[in-house]
């Protein structure tokens, strides 16, 4: 019998051993690595279970079929599945142009109230990578996802809301910018709860996963109030609610100040051999220089919106590129969550049966692992590497490969069935 996953009243997942998980299949390249990813997953969850245990896909509809057979771009119906079964996964939408709607995936999680945005990144053997040692990088950030510029308080030049904001802010504020006419205005709203609630799951999953550190990357030198607010705040909720299981910078300041550099080390020293979690931050344009410089002191990441944006992308391209890339948005007060691959629709390569299957069934990978069953995760991972370390890749990969093997996508989840 097939039935829902639940969230018991302690905010666990209830999965029962023949759920049903709604999956949209997504526009452009869609089809085609959903078709691949999903033949992977039900024979590793075969492999695995020997059909003790088992998944009924729910197809919902999104993008530019739900358009084409509905009229709408996201039907609500589409939405409460997603709420209703609590775990879904998705493949990329195209975003409409015109017509209201600003982002298909951006409403979802913001209607999901999908606060994490949730990306591991992590080198495969074999994999072609533009750095010397990719292997060095082994983090999972965890981007805010329904705050900052993404709010999408906008206000184009020469309108009329332009106009009286400018107004309010010369009138009342006394704020002046030397661009006075043909002004666009964007806000950036960062709020305590917004950015307490990310950076507790990023610690919680760093205590979770023994992992060394927490780095709060954010841009406070230029945006105090909102990028600096969000470190300062972390660092209050790490001292607040995990004293014991972590240790600051913040603190590691006051015992300098108050007894010297000497004593500060030695009490970050003993926190690490007790594994105490190290909460650090960096401002965001180091960062991208230190993930190609000295990756190996980053492990768990907490960052804004726009900032974990574009940090995701240039970790993605160090591991291999956007094709092998997975992500997940996730509520962890609700427990709703959905997987999906980070690139988009690729609209040129639609139907061509060549593009990387790697980033939806990665993405399958973190959600069989949300949902506990870790065995399928396991063999997928095994046999995927497998598949890369045989030199048999898609077209993304063999480009920059010599001697490769080129598999079309549904040929590449055939050799990795293969290899379970
Ligand atoms: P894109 O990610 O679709 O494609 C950029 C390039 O990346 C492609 O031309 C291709 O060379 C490469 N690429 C993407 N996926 C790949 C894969 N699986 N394997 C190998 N190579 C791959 O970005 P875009 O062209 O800027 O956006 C196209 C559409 O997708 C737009 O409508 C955009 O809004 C949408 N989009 C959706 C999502 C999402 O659904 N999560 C994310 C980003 C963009």
């Amino acid at each position: 019998m097939t039935e829902k996953i639940v969230v018991n009243s302690d905010g666990k997942l209830r999965v029962p051993a023949n759920p049903i998980i709604p999956f949209i299949i997504g526009d452009g390249i869609g089809p085609d690595i959903w078709n691949a990813a999903v033949r992977v997953f039900n024979e590793a969850i075969k492999k695995a279970y020997n059909g003790q245990r088992q998944v009924e896909w729910k197809e919902i509809l999104a993008g530019q079929k739900a358009f084409d057979t509905k009229g709408e771009w996201l039907p609500q119906e589409t939405i409460d599945a997603m709420s209703d079964y609590v775990v879904s996964i998705k493949g990329p939408l195209t975003t409409p142009v015109g017509g209201g709607i600003r982002s298909l995936n951006v409403t979802i999680r913001q209607t999901l109230d999908l606060f994490v945005c949730q990306r591991p990144l992590s080198w495969i053997q074999g994999v072609p990578s533009p750095v010397k040692h990719p292997e060095d990088v082994d983090m999972v950030i965890f981007r805010e996802n329904t705050e900052d510029i993404y709010a999408g308080i906008e206000f184009e030049a020469d309108s009329k809301e332009v106009n009286d904001l400018k107004a309010i802010l010369s009138q009342k504020f006394n704020v002046d910018y030397p661009f006075k006419e043909h002004t666009a205005l964007g806000i950036k709203p960062v709020s305590k709860d917004g950015s307490v609630r990310l950076i507790r799951a990023a610690i919680e999953y760093a205590i979770r996963h023994k992992q060394p550190s927490v780095s709060l990357v954010h841009k406070g030198n230029i945006m105090k109030y909102t990028e600096g607010a969000f470190k300062q705040w972390g660092y209050e909720l790490a001292v607040t609610e995990y004293a014991d299981k972590v240790y600051t910078w913040d603190q590691w300041e006051d015992i300098k100040k108050q007894h010297g550099e000497e004593k500060a080390n030695a009490s970050m020293k003993e926190a690490i051999a007790a594994g105490k979690v190290i909460i650090k931050d960096v401002i965001a344009d180091n960062f991208l220089q230190q993930i190609l410089l000295n990756p190996k002191d980053y492990a768990v990441i907490a960052t804004l919106n726009l900032n974990g944006d574009y940090i995701s992308d240039a970790l993605a391209a160090i591991v291999g590129g956007i094709g092998i890339a997975p992500g997940a948005n996730i509520n962890y007060r609700t427990g709703r969550a959905v997987f999906e691959a980070t690139h988009g629709t690729a609209p040129r390569f639609a139907n061509t049966d060549t593009m990387n299957p790697s980033s939806v069934i990665l993405s399958g990978v973190m959600m069989f692992d949300y949902i506990g069953w870790n065995e399928v995760s396991s063999i997928i991972k095994n046999a995927l590497q497998k598949t890369i370390a045989e030199n048999k890749v898609t077209i993304d990969f063999y480009n920059q490969m010599r001697g490769a093997t080129l598999l079309k996508t549904s040929e590449f989840g055939t050799a990795i069935i293969d290899n379970m």
